[in-house]
């Protein structure tokens, strides 16, 4: 099977109706056509073997997150997604991984309407390097620069179980077998919050998707809106699976545990109502918890609303007190 066959075979496929897609896979540029008046919404994400996943992962579960953590980032954005392209970096041409890898990343696809419009294949170690494209209106974009003093901060869904299931996976001492499998399906099939991002657009102020820890990430909205936060520890909402880990441990998975894929975003209390209809309009679980503050300090709070030193944070230290 050559590069083309195995595009054609595994890659092309009819694009709907009425979608942005002017032109798909097959010439040397696809052509979009975005809605009249909107802006452009691009990101990136690259997944490499050994960093971003293990060699031996169920290849449709791989296709699903490698089209998810994309979405993720135009959710976070409150952008509609156009379509995608996919550069793909393969070390053979195994028929059955490929079907499998095709078939997650079309399911997801399809469930969002974003259409795969070009990309590019070549031999070498497994890579997976995917672009999307979005909408939105001028002036809604959730920008990470955009939190106000007094801000209420919220969290979609829960944070820490993908951190659990990788730290089962890789038989890390703290975290004994089995494998918990819905802890495992949040890290190996992370939901992109595509239809909270998109009615909070408007409402909301700065969001941002939890990829890499939820208290560092949301040190980017600080440092790009120059302003603090308080957390409330005991609003966060708690997995079961995390519910058995002691505090110290159940902390760092929430606060620290990467690979969420969660909106934690920023609105004027004034508009809570707006905020949790836009959580049941897109049926996804939202949660208050925490405010940001003029003073440019990041604090945890305990449930008597007291600063707590939290020392499994050091590296975030440049927020402490
Ligand atoms: P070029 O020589 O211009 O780079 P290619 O021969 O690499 O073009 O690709 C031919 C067509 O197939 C292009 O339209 C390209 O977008 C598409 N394509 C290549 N690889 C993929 C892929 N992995 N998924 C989707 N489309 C692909
Ligand atoms: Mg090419």
């Amino acid at each position: 099977m050559g590069e083309f066959e195995l595009i054609r075979r595994h890659f092309v496929r009819p694009v709907a109706a009425g979608s942005a897609v002017v032109l798909g896979v097959g010439d040397d540029c696809a052509l979009l056509r975005p809605s009249p008046g909107h802006e452009l919404a691009i990101s990136t994400d690259m997944l490499v073997e050994g960093r971003h996943f293990f060699a031996d992962v169920d290849p449709a579960a791989l296709g699903h997150k490698s089209l998810a953590v994309n979405l993720s980032d135009l959710a976070a954005m409150g952008a509609r997604p156009l379509g995608f392209t996919l550069a793909l970096s393969l070390p053979r041409a195994d028929e059955a991984w490929l079907s499998a890898f095709a078939s997650g990343l079309f399911a997801l696809a399809d469930a969002h309407a974003c259409p795969l419009v070009g990309g590019d294949t070549t031999r070498g170690p497994l890579n997976i390097c995917i672009t999307v494209f979005g909408e939105l209106r001028p002036g809604q974009a959730l920008r990470r620069d955009a939190g106000q003093p007094g801000d209420d901060l919220y969290l979609s869904g829960r944070t820490g179980e993908a951190r659990l299931a990788l730290a089962q996976l890789r038989g890390e001492p703290w975290a004994p077998p089995p494998v918990n499998a819905e802890a495992r399906a949040r890290l190996e099939r992370p939901t992109p919050r595509l239809a909270l991002g998109q009615a909070l657009a408007g409402i909301a102020h700065a969001a941002l998707d939890v990829s890499d820890g939820l208290v560092g990430d949301l040190g980017h909205v600080l440092a790009a809106s120059a302003v603090g936060a308080d957390i409330e520890l005991a609003a966060l909402p708690v997995a079961p699976a995390l519910a058995a880990l002691d505090e110290a441990q159940r902390l760092e998975c929430l606060l620290a545990g990467g690979d969420d894929y969660e909106l934690l975003f920023t609105a004027a209390p004034g508009v809570r109502d707006d905020v949790m209809a836009a959580a049941r309009a897109s049926g996804t679980p939202v949660t208050r918890i925490g405010r940001l503050t003029e003073r440019p300090v990041l604090r945890l709070l305990d449930a008597d609303g007291q600063p707590v030193a939290q020392p499994l944070l050091r590296g975030f230290d440049h927020f402490a007190d």
